[in-house]
């Protein structure tokens, strides 16, 4: 037995990500929670949409980003994050060392909810076992809660976003890190703020890199 373990800790100090992944499950787990969410009846927000907003990224990622639910353009083309907000995402993404394709972007709904009000508390609790699925499988080594929406329904609480954001909570074992939502930032009315509030993002992301060693 102490063999044993002394093999699988030289594997680890040699290779850990290569040890972690091999024991994760397969894409297919991925695939059929996708598949799941594709057919969605249970709340009414299947109705007004016109595509199911899965979630896409790495099925391995260090960063799982978790934002509120889709807008008209990632309504439009099935895919999270890609307006405006989405393209503030994409460069904090990039200065993070990081691209679309290695972290998970995510929703807490998957469809968009009209006129883009906030998700009622039904739509969410219909929807939110789809995420902490996601989340299950693909485990990621940090997850980023994009706004107060995100962070209050992952970790069920009513945290104020300018009070906790950059603070390290726990979803299941796994670190979180809440910061603004980029819709939040390119909406400050001056260019001072727009610069202080993307700062401060940075700020947080700084926080997440560090939970990563990096
Ligand atoms: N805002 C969100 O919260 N999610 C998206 O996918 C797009 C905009």
């Amino acid at each position: 037995m102490s063999e044993l373990l002394e093999i699988l800790k030289f594997y680890q100090e040699i290779g850990a990500a290569f040890v972690e992944q091999e024991q994760r499950p397969p894409i297919m787990d991925i695939n059929e929670i996708t598949r799941q969410i594709m057919g969605c009846t249970k709340c009414e927000l299947y109705k007004s949409k016109k595509n199911y907003v899965p979630g896409e990224g790495s099925i391995f990622p260090d960063i799982m980003f978790i934002g509120e639910g889709p807008g008209e353009t990632e309504d439009n083309f099935g895919k999270p994050f890609i307006g405006k907000a989405g393209q503030l995402l994409d460069k904090l993404i990039t200065r993070m060392g990081y691209s679309r394709d290695t972290v998970f972007i995510g929703n807490i709904v998957k469809c968009r909810p009209p006129g883009n009000r906030e998700p009622s508390i039904s739509e969410v609790d219909a929807c939110l076992p789809f995420l902490h699925a996601q989340i299950e499988i693909i485990k990621p080594r940090v997850i980023v809660c994009l706004g107060r929406i995100a962070m209050n329904h992952l970790l069920g609480g009513s945290y104020s976003i300018t009070e906790k954001r950059g603070q390290r909570f726990d979803f299941k074992g796994i670190p979180v890190i809440a910061t603004f939502h980029p819709s939040y930032v390119l909406h400050q009315k001056t260019r001072e703020g727009v610069s202080k509030a993307k700062w401060e993002m940075w700020h947080d992301m700084e926080k997440a890199l560090a939970l990563l060693g990096r």
